[in-house]
């Protein structure tokens, strides 16, 4: 699926970095995010990861809480999700492109049940070092753009929970949220930091990074 055409993307994207001219947004009082579309890493964010390990089966799939209404209110906000997700997995046999495709087809299914309606899975099958779309690369975000040329990054977030998701945001000039569980997420962030990636937000989960960071506050009912 990927080739080598991204790769002059890829670098071009990385050389029109951007300047960095929100930064200071990020001390602002936070307020819904200016977005329209959400890139979401898969793993952690809306299925609970397995440690090091990979989601093999749907059967091993399951929804962080909260994940499909936060997914849910978003949709009904006009916003447009589309999942981008490393699975190196396959790569190293751990799980086949069908099982994986099995798992996206239930996967997408629930979420239509939920009212849940994905503009797009993007998925890198490759290991490190093979290919110009494993996050931290940005292959499978300019891929996405090409299906959808309206996107623009400079209005679309990366929600994800590694640092690679932020670093890939940060190239592409995106906004970023990091989903995190951490006590002392300074750490992480000081981290971020000293490697130049830009992480606009942090939240606890799916849902809290809706609520908090990207939908319109709630009016009393
Ligand atoms: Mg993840
Ligand atoms: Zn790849």
């Amino acid at each position: 699926m990927c080739n080598t055409k991204f790769q002059g993307r890829t670098n071009m994207a990385y050389r029109s970095l951007p300047k960095r001219a929100r930064r200071h947004l990020r001390g602002a009082p936070f307020g819904p995010m200016p977005v329209k579309s959400v890139f979401l890493d898969r793993d952690g964010v809306i299925n609970r990861g397995i440690g090091d390990g990979y989601v093999t089966s749907w059967k091993e799939f399951e929804f962080l809480p909260g994940a499909k209404d936060a997914l849910a209110r978003l949709c009904a906000s006009g916003l447009r999700p589309f999942i981008v997700t490393n699975q190196r997995g396959v790569a190293r046999g751990r799980l086949s492109q069908a099982e994986l495709d099995d798992i996206h087809r239930h996967m997408l299914a629930e979420l239509g049940q939920a009212n849940v309606r994905i503009n797009g899975i993007y998925v890198c099958v490759h290991d490190e070092g093979e290919c110009p779309c494993r996050k931290p690369q940005t292959g499978l975000f300019l891929r996405a753009q090409e299906e959808f040329p309206d996107i623009e990054f400079a209005s679309s977030v990366v929600i994800g929970d590694s640092l690679s998701d932020m670093e890939a945001g940060t190239r592409l000039g995106c906004w970023t949220i990091l989903i995190t569980q951490a006590v002392q997420p300074d750490i992480v962030l000081g981290e971020a930091r000293r490697r130049g990636i830009v992480v606009d937000r942090v939240a606890e989960s799916l849902w809290d990074a809706a609520v908090r960071h990207l939908l319109p506050l709630p009016r009393p009912t």
